[in-house]
């Protein structure tokens, strides 16, 4: 049997001729080196000025290392079963990041596979392709309400999900518009959010800006599906989800400074290997096939979507933000020994609290797998993650400051790995850069993880990105109390000060 007869034998009976033909083109979960290969696609990409390519320039090198190690995972014999599993229409191997669970025990290998890519980057790579994918889980989930507005949006969705699965896609997204002046709106000023310009019969033309856009330059493709500005009910033309390709005619990504690039022989093991990259997005009148139009206009059915599409990836950013928490612990607890300040009180106090926020972290994702519920769309989803969105915001800052309190001047004096070959260098940093129990190298290594961790440009943008992600902190917090249910606690409040307090 042929390799194009073994597929044809997979196939789903229901895919019409056209997305079976798109099935034989499919490869499944990439290796590294294809990953790599499919970003050599004409994508338009600025960083200090320049264009540049993403697969040659060294800003992304040490990215692209990881993210090539993380693909090759899903083939590997000790992964390949709990990162991926076998496609019913293609017959390849697609990954268990698009997988739409419907049983709480696929909810569970959902959950594997996330710790897996989250574990393995040291919780440090928020925009992993897992996440994005879960938005697209999302999306599918929310397929019939769309397809109330148009059925055409329902089938779209269908389409994209399926597609993003066999073709292993990786996606960032856009959700904010330009910071310009939030006191304003779009009606003052269309430039200040993306809108549809013209539609004609082939699709939609967009022109606009979006951010912050994590993991732009290597990701596959953009998925729009909010402004904050969706409110605007009598301007639709703000209203629009949509896919597109990052090498779509128009777009340009515009990356921020690197953080990767100033290495120097002090190193930064993190910054190196983990900075994905933020990036705004200009859209100059670009083309977006209607087959890649999910919602337009409706700005009602946008509101009742954005918890909907984010259910499944606002979960694995508790799971990823629990693998961050442990490496810090892990950090801080080694750097506490090696300067023989782990048993003092106050630092036990301190190292006491970032467990704490570990342990809640861990429990906060098995209450919410506990919670999982049947959705409206059939899929199980995790229950809500309000609570544990606002409790990781508030804490984001506190957990690095626990690290460099702990750390104190250690953080920021060390001497590089050329002082430490220095042979007349050599006997005063052994003698007074030492710790206890551990030697010089070893030691300023450590500081030096805690330095990139929690310090230098990378570490400050970590944490910001842990505070920022989830959306405004403070509407989250209003909407946490809003949407808690406190009456019946009210209630007995009230009828306790009914009558005179004895
Ligand atoms: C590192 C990083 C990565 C990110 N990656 C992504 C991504 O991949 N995709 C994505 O879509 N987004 C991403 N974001 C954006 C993130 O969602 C936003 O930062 C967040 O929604 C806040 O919006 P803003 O940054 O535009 O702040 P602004 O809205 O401009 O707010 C600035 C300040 O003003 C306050 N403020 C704003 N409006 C009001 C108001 N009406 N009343 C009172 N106070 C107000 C805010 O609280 C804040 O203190 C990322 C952000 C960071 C920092």
């Amino acid at each position: 049997m042929d390799a194009i007869q073994k597929k044809q034998s997979v196939f789903h009976p229901q895919l019409d001729y056209q997305l079976q033909m798109e099935m034989h083109r499919a490869t499944g979960v990439f290796s590294g080196k294809a990953y790599i290969e499919s970003l050599k696609d004409g994508r338009e990409v600025w960083m200090d000025g320049r264009k540049v390519d993403v697969t040659a320039h060294p800003a992304f090198s040490g990215l692209l290392g990881e993210l090539v190690r993380l693909y090759d995972l899903q083939h590997s014999d000790d992964f390949k079963e709990r990162m991926t599993s076998v496609s019913p229409y293609s017959g390849n191997r697609v990954s268990l990041s698009y997988l739409l669970p419907t049983t709480k025990e696929q909810l569970a290998a959902k959950w594997e596979n996330s710790h897996i890519w989250m574990e393995q980057s040291w919780g440090q790579l928020p925009r992993v392709p897992d996440f994005m994918s879960n938005v697209v889980v999302g999306l599918y989930d929310f397929r019939d309400r769309l397809g109330r507005i148009d059925p055409r949006f329902r089938e779209n969705v269908i389409r994209y999900h399926l597609y993003c699965q066999e073709h292993n896609i990786s996606i960032t997204h856009a959700i904010g518009d330009p910071q310009i002046d939030r006191s304003a709106t779009p009606v003052d000023d269309p430039d200040m959010a993306l809108r549809v310009v013209r539609e004609t019969s082939d699709g939609i033309i967009i022109r606009g800006a979006k951010q912050l856009a994590t993991l732009a330059p290597l990701a596959h493709e953009v998925l729009i599906y909010m402004s904050p500005n969706f409110a605007l009910r009598e301007r639709p033309e703000f209203v629009v989800w949509c896919a597109l390709p990052m090498a779509s005619p128009g777009l340009k990504i515009l990356c921020r400074k690197a953080h990767s690039l100033h290495i120097t022989g002090h190193s930064h093991p993190f910054a190196s290997r983990y900075d994905e990259q933020d990036a705004m997005l200009f859209f100059d009148d670009v083309f977006v096939p209607w087959e890649r139009v999910f919602l337009l206009h409706d700005s009602q059915t946008a509101l009742e979507g954005f918890s909907r599409l984010n259910a499944w990836a606002l979960y694995v950013g508790h799971i990823r933000f629990y693998h961050r928490l442990l490496t810090l612990l892990g950090v801080a607890s080694l750097i506490s020994k090696s300067i023989g300040v782990n048993n003092f009180r106050e630092i036990q106090n301190m190292l006491g609290e970032l467990t704490t926020y570990v342990e809640m972290t861990r429990l906060a994702l098995l209450a919410m797998q506990q919670e999982a519920y049947l959705t409206e769309g059939g899929h199980v989803a995790p229950g809500s993650t309000l609570g544990p969105d606002a409790y990781a915001a508030q804490v984001a800052e506190r957990v690095t400051e626990i690290v460099r309190e702990i750390g104190a001047s250690g953080i920021i004096m060390q001497p590089s790995e050329a002082d430490l070959a220095s042979p007349e260098l050599r006997p005063l940093l052994e003698k007074y850069m030492r710790g206890k129990g551990i030697e010089v190298d070893q030691k300023s290594r450590l500081f030096r993880v805690a330095w990139d961790l929690v310090a230098d440009s990378y570490g400050v943008r970590q944490e910001m990105y842990e505070k920022w992600y989830r959306g405004n902190v403070v509407r989250n917090r209003i909407s946490l109390y809003n949407q808690f249910d406190r009456a019946s606690i009210e209630e007995r409040i009230k009828s306790l000060i009914a009558s005179p307090l004895r």
